[in-house]
Parts: C-alpha cells; sequence; structure tokens
C-alpha cells in the first residue's frame, strides 16, 4: 500500500500541468482501490465553491464546469468539518444535493476526505461506488494518507501555474505569502541561486528547442565523467580496485545506451535537460527502490547520486546564462552568508528565502544590512522566479510576483515614506540615548554576520554588545588560522577605542554549519551547537582565545561573551581554557604584562541556566540575554522552520515573565546584564524591556537610529507603568495591541511602522 500511495504521489507531482496531474490522480486512485469512481473537486475561495477539477466515473463533461459552495452538499460538509465523511447511502444523507450534471445516480456509497495544507482546506477528494456498503478501514485510511500527501504537492502544482502556466495578465500581481523576516520593502528582479540542486525542487519543464537541450546535457555529461575520473584518480590507493569499478559503472550508466539514451528520448519528446534527467533518474531509481534484493535496492542511491552530479553541471550552466540584474532580489532555498558575500551590497535590495524563519540567520543577516526579507515561502519551484520583477514587502512577508507598473508605483511611494521615516531618526544618532526624563540607556550593535565591517556608527554607540564570530568561519573554505582571527579581531577593536567588545566565542551548528565542518544531526538546535562543539574540540576553542588575547593588547576593549551554555560545568571548563590560552600568550610575550585578562560573560539563551544565575553570577563577570535562541527553547519552537514560524514569538507572555523574572534577579545580584538578541532592536520588544527595568540593549546597525529616537522620546514613570498590564497579557497580540496603544497615546505608532 505504501509504494502504491508513494507511486501515486510521485506521478501526480511529476506530471506537466495540474489538470493532467489530476486526471492521472483520479484513474490511479480508482484503480488502486478497485472502486467505480473518484474525483477530485478544488477550493476556490474568492468564489466560495469547490470546483469538480478531476474526474473517472462521473460525468466528463461536467469537469471544470461543476461548483459545489462551501456551505452545500456532502462535499462542502467535508469542507466544513475538516474530516472524512464515510456513507453507505450518500443519497439518504440531509446534507446530499442533487447535481444532475454530474451523473452519479448510480452510486450509493460515498467517501469523501480533506485535501488541508497548513489548515486551509484546498479540496477534497472522493471515491463513490455502487453498492450501499460503508467504506473499510484501509480504504478510509488509504484515502486520508493520500489527501495529507496530495496537499504540498497540489501547492506546489498551484504556484507552478501561477508562475509560468497561467497568461501574462493572471501571472501579473500574483502575491505570496510567507513570514516577516526584516523590514522594508523593495523593488527589484529575482535572481535565484541554487548552490545544492535537487530533484524536488525541479519543475518539470517542456522546451521549444530541443537541440540545445540536448548539447547542453552532452556538456553536463562530459564534465561529470571528466569529474569521475579525477575522483577515481585520486581514490586510486586509498580504495580497494572493487570499490572504484563504481566510477566504471557511473561512466556505463551515462552512456548512450542506457540512462544516457533514455534522457535523450525524453528531451527528443520535448521535456528540457533537466526535466528529462529528473524523469529517468526518478523512473529508475524507484524501479531500484522496489526490487527485493537488498543490493540491487541499494544501486537506486548510486543512480540518484549520479543524476544529482549530472543535475549540478546543468545548473551550473544555467546560472551562468543569467546576468546580475542591477536591483537584485536574492532568491533561494536557503539564504546563506555566502551568497550574500557574492552579491554586490549596491546590487543587493532584498531576500526571499524558502526555507527559515524570522530569526533564522539568514533574517538576522537581511536586518544587519538593513534590507527586507521574506522568509518560508515554502514549495515555489524556485527557477521558475529567475529574472522576474518582484515587490518584496518585508513589513507584511509579501511578495508580488511580475506586478503591475500601477502596484509598483503604490509601493514606490510607500519606499519614500520609509526614506524620510529613516532620514528623520538619523538625524538625531549623534545624541545621547536618554529618556525624556533623562533615564540613560547603553545601545550597542550587534556585528559580524554583515558582510561589511560596521564600525560606521561607532562612535554614536556604547560598543559591541555582540560580535557574531562565526562569520568568518563560515566564508571560508577551512578553518581560519590563528593569524588570520588575530588580524580580523583587532580591526573590530580598534574601531571601537575605549568602548566594550563583546566578542562571542564560534557559535556554529543550527542553522549555521560550517561548509568545511558538516554536521549531520536529526535536531541540530538540540544538538553539538555553539560551546558544546567548541569544548569538544579545544583546539578550535583555544587558537580562537589566543587570537582574541592577542588582538585586544594594546587596545584592551576585549570582552569574550560564551553561547549555549545550559550548563555551570560548561562555563568552569571555558574558564580553565581561557586561563590555559591567557598564559600560553602571556608566556609568548614573555611575561611583558602586556596581555589583559578580559571580562568573561555567558549569554542566556537556554533555559536552564536561567535558574542557576546567582551560581553564575559567581563565576562570570556579565551575562547577555540572546532572546533568539530563549524563545525557541521556551517555546519548543525551531527558530528557522517556516511550518510553525507562526508561534515562534518573543513577544509570547510566557517568555515576557521569564525575562522579567531574569531581569530582577540580576538587579537584585547586582549581576551585569543587557539584551543581545533581536528582540531590543524592535520598538515594541525594547519598550516592554525598558519597562521590566532592562537598560543595555545591543541590536542590529539599521535597528540602531531608530530605537535611541524612540527612548528619547518615553517617560521612564509613563513607561513602567504599562508593564502589570503586559505581565498580564494572555498572548503575543495583547501585548502588541497594549503597547501600540501606548505609542499611539505618545503619537509615536504612525511614525514608527511597528
Ligand atoms: C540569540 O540567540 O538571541 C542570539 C543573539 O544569538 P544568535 O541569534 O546568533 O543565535
Ligand atoms: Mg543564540
Amino acid at each position: 500500500m505504501l509504494s502504491q500511495l508513494r507511486r501515486i504521489v510521485q506521478d501526480v507531482a511529476q506530471e506537466p500541468s495540474l489538470e493532467s496531474a489530476l486526471a492521472g490522480l483520479v484513474r490511479n486512485v480508482k484503480q488502486a482501490l478497485r472502486t467505480e469512481c473518484c474525483s477530485v473537486y478544488l477550493a476556490d475561495y474568492e468564489q466560495q465553491h469547490f470546483m469538480l477539477m478531476a474526474t473517472d466515473g462521473l460525468n466528463p463533461h461536467a469537469i471544470g464546469k461543476v461548483s459545489i459552495g462551501f456551505s452545500e452538499g456532502l462535499i462542502g460538509w467535508v469542507g466544513q468539518r475538516e474530516e472524512p465523511i464515510n456513507l453507505a447511502q450518500a443519497h439518504l444523507h440531509p446534507r446530499f444535493k442533487v447535481t444532475p450534471e454530474v451523473s452519479e445516480d448510480c452510486f450509493s456509497a460515498f467517501l469523501g476526505c480533506p485535501i488541508i495544507h497548513h489548515r486551509k482546506v484546498l479540496g477534497v477528494l472522493t471515491i463513490q461506488q455502487s453498492d450501499s456498503r460503508i467504506f473499510n478501514e484501509d480504504e478510509e485510511s488509504f484515502l486520508v494518507t493520500l489527501g495529507v500527501q496530495l496537499a504540498s504537492v497540489l501547492v506546489n502544482a498551484e504556484m507552478r501555474k501561477m508562475s509560468s502556466g497561467g497568461t501574462a495578465s493572471a501571472q501579473q500581481n500574483s502575491q505570496m505569502q510567507g513570514l516577516i523576516g526584516a523590514p522594508g520593502i523593495a523593488i527589484g528582479e529575482a535572481y535565484v541561486l541554487q548552490p545544492a540542486s535537487d530533484f524536488d525542487a525541479i519543475s518539470l519543464k517542456h522546451t521549444d528547442d530541443p537541440e540545445k537541450e540536448l548539447n547542453r546535457f552532452y556538456r553536463a555529461v562530459k564534465v561529470t565523467k571528466a569529474e569521475f575520473n579525477r575522483l577515481a584518480e585520486r581514490m586510486s590507493g586509498h580504495l580497494p580496485a572493487d570499490a572504484l569499478a563504481i566510477f566504471d559503472v557511473y561512466h556505463q550508466l551515462l552512456d548512450a545506451a542506457s540512462l544516457g539514451n533514455e534522457i535523450e528520448a525524453q528531451i527528443k519528446q520535448g521535456w528540457c535537460a533537466k526535466s528529462a534527467l529528473k524523469l529517468v533518474v526518478e523512473r529508475f531509481a524507484r524501479q531500484f527502490d522496489d526490487m527485493d534484493d537488498p543490493y540491487l535496492r541499494e544501486r537506486g542511491t548510486d543512480i540518484r547520486d549520479l543524476g544529482q552530479r549530472v543535475l549540478n553541471h546543468l545548473l551550473e550552466t544555467e546560472q551562468r546564462q543569467h546576468r546580475l540584474p542591477e536591483h537584485v532580489v536574492l532568491v533561494a532555498e536557503n539564504v546563506s552568508a555566502s551568497m550574500l558575500a557574492e552579491i554586490p551590497r549596491a546590487q543587493l535590495v532584498a531576500i526571499v528565502s524558502l526555507k527559515g524563519s524570522v530569526n533564522s540567520h539568514a533574517a538576522i543577516m537581511a536586518r544587519a544590512l538593513g534590507i527586507p526579507a521574506v522568509m518560508g515561502v515554502d514549495e515555489l519551484p524556485l527557477m521558475q522566479w529567475q529574472g522576474q520583477r518582484l515587490i518584496v514587502d518585508g513589513y507584511q512577508g509579501h511578495i508580488l510576483v511580475s506586478p503591475a507598473d500601477a502596484i509598483c508605483q503604490e509601493y514606490r511611494t510607500l519606499i519614500s515614506k520609509d526614506a524620510e521615516l529613516s532620514a528623520r531618526y538619523q538625524a538625531e544618532l549623534h545624541l545621547p540615548a536618554k529618556s525624556s526624563c533623562g533615564h540613560d540607556f547603553s545601545l550597542m550593535v550587534n556585528s559580524g554576520l554583515a558582510i561589511e565591517l560596521e564600525t560606521t556608527q561607532s562612535e554614536f554607540t556604547n560598543g559591541v554588545g555582540l560580535y557574531r564570530t562565526e562569520f568568518p568561519f563560515i566564508m571560508r573554505s577551512r578553518f581560519p588560522t590563528e593569524l588570520e582571527q588575530v588580524e580580523l579581531y583587532r580591526k573590530v577593536l580598534q574601531g571601537y577605542p575605549g568602548k566594550p567588545v563583546v566578542m562571542r566565542t564560534l557559535d556554529v551548528g543550527g542553522d549555521k554549519p560550517l561548509p568545511y565542518f558538516p554536521i549531520s544531526e536529526e535536531n541540530p538546535f538540540l544538538g553539538w551547537r555553539g560551546i558544546r562543539l567548541t569544548l569538544d574540540h579545544p583546539e578550535i576553542f583555544l587558537v580562537q582565545i589566543r587570537a582574541m588575547l592577542k588582538a585586544n593588547i594594546g587596545y584592551n576593549n576585549l570582552h569574550i561573551l560564551l553561547p549555549m551554555i545550559s550548563d555551570l560545568a560548561e562555563v568552569d571548563e571555558s574558564l580553565r581554557l581561557i586561563r590555559q590560552a591567557w598564559f600560553e600568550v602571556d608566556d609568548e610575550f614573555n611575561g611583558e604584562n602586556i596581555v589583559a585578562k578580559p571580562k568573561v560573560g555567558v549569554m542566556i539563551e537556554v533555559p536552564s541556566i536561567m535558574f542557576q544565575l546567582p551560581e553564575l553570577a559567581r563565576k562570570v563577570d556579565f551575562c547577555s540575554v540572546g532572546t533568539n535562541d530563549l524563545t525557541q527553547y521556551l517555546l519548543a519552537v525551531d527558530r528557522n522552520n517556516p511550518r510553525v514560524g507562526n508561534l515562534y514569538d518573543a513577544m509570547h507572555p510566557a517568555v515576557l515573565r521569564a525575562l522579567n523574572q531574569l531581569g530582577q534577579q540580576a538587579q537584585g545580584l547586582q549581576f551585569p546584564i543587557s539584551i543581545c538578541g533581536e528582540l531590543g532592536g524592535e520598538p515594541l520588544g525594547v519598550l516592554t524591556l525598558a519597562a521590566m527595568g532592562f537598560n543595555s540593549f545591543s541590536m542590529n546597525h539599521s535597528n540602531l537610529a531608530k530605537i535611541k529616537w524612540l527612548l528619547r522620546r518615553i517617560d521612564m514613570a509613563e513607561l513602567r507603568l504599562l508593564l502589570p498590564d503586559v505581565l498580564a497579557c494572555q498572548s503575543p497580540k495583547q501585548v502588541r495591541v497594549l503597547v501600540q496603544r501606548f505609542l499611539d497615546q505618545k503619537q509615536l505608532l504612525n511614525q514608527l511602522r511597528a
């Protein structure tokens, strides 16, 4: 049953059009369940009805013509109840609606199952039979499972239709909804980067020029074969001869008489090279997957590996064919730091990441760069966006594809309003971060993730509250040497003379993998991350600390911050290694007394350590709250997973209550505490935190001027009055409404876009 289901879903995914996909689906389901009729209805939310889109058993002329209102008939009822409905005598049911056009009089039994994606009913799948019987449990579970698996395939097919198959006017103004990544609005051209090519991301496309596609395929095969020769050469001597024979097998498979031949045939039938490759590789791999012999079953993996390599080369040539537009909207499955580095800053206007969520590091990078970003626009056929005009609205999380000129004009007006507001904030950047009643705040910057060295605003800040050292590690193809690190850190320390620079030790893992140190884990955010990894590799930790200590000579403004501490033993071990590094460096300088002992702090971002604050305060000099991770761990919501992106919210009352207790406890212990998570750089967040008594915030450069402007207009006594109500709230929404109301009363809300 599982393989039948898989095959049906795969067949649907591989059809070039939604219509043919659904026609194949109903045919296959009818056959698999040996029933007499299968139909699929899709929801149209504008018209508030379900439209019959495909049927094998009802009147075929009714396809695309017969619709059933959301509150009508059995189809409407399945949609309303959002669960399967299984009836022996459908026509006797009070919700049955006679629809003569579909000619269903001969059927009695009815099983309808909703197709739901992200809580939204996309359609209804039905099977019908002339016998008066309840469909059995196996049949019901088959249809339910199919409905679940079909949902994402259907969304994908719809998107495909929208971005390629539709008419020009239908394409215009199509809007995608994602998650807010970074605020702002931009208009530009999509530049799609596909680092790791993946067959799932390839949507099937026809070509008008099979000759050209054949040549592209031959070139890719040639490069792949050369790659195998190089690999075989490199491996010979390291691998036994029988293992090396795999390269010969790959060569043979690529030859014309084998896979190559099949792919050529598909191209000649009108498929583009990528699609032909996908169709053939998936078909062959599936045949091997279904074999009983375990040896042969494994060959499916070889076919996929081989196909993947050819695909990489096909995509490489494709990527080279696209020039970099003047205003780049970088679109990628997973926007990474190295992708950002590929695009000149002056041309990059926005980011769209299919994966990721509000506090993924890609979104934080976008905020650091001050450009809008929309995240988690899942299930898109990526390459079809290449070169299209896009409007990215980072305030709403919207993307408009190929918008009409009039719409662009409206957005341009919004963009210039934004620019006016920023100019207003910038005009006060040089002024002190002092509230209207004279209360002083310490505003620092988060640095490291943005590509350029962010020292331009250094004189208007109190220093660097968080320097993320991982970026230079991610950008290289190997670990940076001690000397390279010394030079890098020195530049940062030099940029903030006399002001603290809090350097965090390497925090990789989670959504920040090192390309040269791949870690494969089921739950990367709960795994080998931050201090856990570096304590297991003291050689990495010690080199980094030594580099920091050396860079600090002559500046003495270094503070060291330890990420992902969940246990006091990790603090002890880190302090021991820091001491060791200090002795080593001091020794290198012959005890000249020039190597300072920096202050050491701990990030409060794992909930466990919040409950060990008194012990922590005795061990280290300060702490810094990482609200991004603290939120993820308190709410058990992966900050990088768009599926649960709507649940990730640092304004959740539970997070706010935890922060309030933390602030109070730190105050009682006289333990210096600051906030370096994104919450402190958001207008509503910083006000809530200031009301709790937090005074020190570290934020992205792009938020600094706005937050300073805001705090300068606040009266602390008035703000503190807000706290009891905030802490009594039951939802993030309620908190936002409260703080927004406060801002509105001060006539600040309309100047903030908060
Ligand atoms: C945090 O977790 O809040 C934080 C500042 O660190 P990062 O976002 O780099 O994990
Ligand atoms: Mg963190």
